[in-house]
């Protein structure tokens, strides 16, 4: 037997140079990864390698990391990608047909990748696509000329409000300019904090309790009472946590929330922090959003430099600094606690619950997450008071909440109202009716993991409990479908999404979200099969009982409403055609 000689290769200088930068902090291995992929076109192993090695974690790991972001790229790119988005909106707008022009129209140009991708977040401008970083659409023209000349479309504008729209979190948008913390303090911006500081948290959490604010994230959960678990936690510090991490087809009002008044989601979490006891935040936001988190970082630097960020706000003893950390493609990382772990520089699995992350959350510590609506909706709750919050309201939630509205309506986009309303109103009213040529066929109501909504559930008034009756509000969106759609292939897309992005970490979720797609893609295809319905309901409750976490368990909530509600349709289409 001989000794084996085993030859270390040096750490690459200049990654161990970029580790230092990081201060060889293992929370900044998806920064460093998406940095080195942009330098040097790809992670081939001995880059991965040597980043583990630079910040002394196991190379195992590092390459777990590596694999696990969508927008993490272990083989050589082209110079330029154009990633089309094939979310369920923009597949209703042809992002089929789209991919197809976009991949013909560069035939011609080699140094440009045409690729499929998970919902972006660009849901009012599908059909929507990054090109390289950037956002665009809808795409209309078929011509790779104007795309490498620049053109990247037009997102929709929002400073105008609807007839009948209540706006709080919308109120100053187009009324501020989002890039100046000056125009946003000439509306006000800060005046909540500034009161908050004047008075004791104990105060504040009462406010916030009796204001009914709910989490707007699509769960409900009692935004005070989360805010009380993590005030009354009695290990520190203390994390606040903004979950901008959209990536539920359909929604996208955390986008527009940040593009019309980021100062507004800053100053949400600058009392939360101050009510909590927390001194330090984060603001997860998907990667997608580069422009958003450059919004972002742009409007913490400026509130830092006028003293309400930062070190002892306007003088008094509360200290608070808000850091922004990019996703990079994951759409599980909207789950709480898959945050966590990714915002610790792992890979985005969830963790067992509980304990929650009130308790247990950021580094094992007390953490308060909460949506950008829900950070938004707090100002103007501190300064107005928890009893006008209240009186926005007809119904049992309390306050306004931003709807999203989209398809086969005159009047896409969004809007922001009270809770109670009908689906009939949300078309008539603030959608401007169905288009020419359209009928109601179907809505898909909450998002993704919503339900599909028959023409009989047209005038049942949706909150957070009208789930029960089969109309559920969620994040708030409202896919409108008409007669064009077949719920089968609409069903097919919903699950084509939520196999593209299960993390794999549970056998019901991974398997099951698979096998459900591959069915429907057959029923759709005129190639059903006698006991497919039966068999589509059995893989709802298996995922529904048995998935790790929210996403392979809210997966069964669209699937069994429309193979309910639309059961004859479905069992149709088990009969070859
Ligand atoms: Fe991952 Fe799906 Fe399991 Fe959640 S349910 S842990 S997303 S595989």
């Amino acid at each position: 037997m001989t000794n084996k000689i085993i030859k270390y290769r040096p750490i690459d200088p200049e990654i161990l140079e970029l580790a230092g930068k990081h201060s060889n902090n293992p929370e900044a291995l998806l920064e460093m990864l998406k940095t080195l992929q942009g330098q040097r076109g790809k992670l081939d192993p001995s880059i991965i390698t040597d980043v583990g090695g630079a910040i002394k974690i196991p190379p195992a790991n590092a390459y777990g990391v590596a694999s696990f972001y969508s927008m993490l790229n272990l083989e050589e790119q082209a110079g330029n990608v154009i990633r089309v988005c094939d979310g369920p909106v923009c597949w209703l707008c042809g992002a089929g047909e789209t991919r197809q022009a976009v991949k013909q129209a560069f035939t011609e140009h080699p140094d440009w990748k045409i690729e499929r991708t998970s919902c972006l977040g660009l849901c009012d401008r599908a059909p929507a696509m990054l090109v390289n970083e950037q956002q665009a659409g809808p795409y209309t023209s078929g011509s790779a000329a104007e795309i490498t000349q620049g053109w990247r479309g037009q997102p929709m504008e929002y400073s105008q409000p609807r007839k009948g729209e209540t706006r709080v979190m919308m109120a100053n948008a187009g009324n501020i300019d989002p890039d100046s913390l000056s125009s946003a303090l000439e509306q006000g911006a800060y005046q909540a904090l500034k009161s908050a500081l004047e008075h004791n948290p104990e105060a504040l959490l009462s406010e916030v309790e009796t204001s009914g604010l709910s989490g707007r994230g699509g769960a409900g959960f009692p935004v005070g009472r989360k805010w009380r678990f993590v005030a009354q936690a009695k290990r520190t510090p203390k994390y606040i946590v903004c979950n901008a991490d959209e990536s539920e087809p359909l929604i996208f009002k955390d986008r527009v929330l940040i593009d019309t008044n980021p100062q507004q989601i800053l100053e949400g979490m600058a009392v939360a922090g101050y009510t909590c006891g927390a001194n330090e935040a984060f603001i997860y936001i998907r990667g997608e959003y580069i422009s958003q988190a450059e919004r972002l970082k742009h409007a913490i630097l400026e509130a830092e430099q006028a003293g309400w960020l930062g070190e002892h706000i306007q003088g008094s003893n509360f200290s608070f600094h808000i850091h922004v950390h990019l996703g990079a493609g994951a759409y599980i990382c909207g789950e709480e606690t898959a945050l966590i772990e990714s915002l610790e520089g792992k890979r985005g699995e969830p963790r067992t619950r509980p304990p929650y992350p009130p308790t247990a959350g950021y580094h094992g510590l007390p953490t308060l997450v909460n949506n950008v609506e829900s950070y938004a909706a707090v100002p103007a709750i501190i300064l107005n008071g928890a009893s006008w919050y209240r009186s926005l309201s007809a119904t049992a939630i309390p306050g306004t909440k931003i709807y999203m509205l989209l398809g086969h309506i005159n009047q896409p986009g969004l809007f922001e109202a009270p809770f109670g309303l009908t689906l009939r109103q949300i078309i008539d009213e603030f959608g401007g009716r169905m288009q020419a040529g359209s009928t109601f066929n179907f809505a898909l109501t909450g998002g993704a993991a919503g339900t599909l909504v028959p023409a009989a559930l047209l005038d049942i008034p949706i909150d957070y409990a009208s789930a029960a009756k089969g109309i559920s509000l969620g994040a708030g969106a409202f896919l409108i479908c008409d007669q064009r759609v077949s719920p089968v292939a609409f069903l097919r897309e919903l699950l084509h999404f939520f196999a593209a992005e299960s993390c794999g970490k549970c056998t019901p979720c991974r398997v099951g979200t698979y096998r459900a797609h591959e069915i429907l893609s057959r029923m759709s295809a005129g190639e059903g099969k006698s006991g497919d319905v039966d068999e589509l309901f059995a893989l709802a409750e298996v995922m529904f009982d048995s998935s790790f976490c929210g996403l392979g368990q809210s997966v069964p909530i669209p699937m069994r409403s429309a193979l309910t509600q639309f059961n004859q349709v479905f069992k149709d289409a088990e009969k070859p055609g």
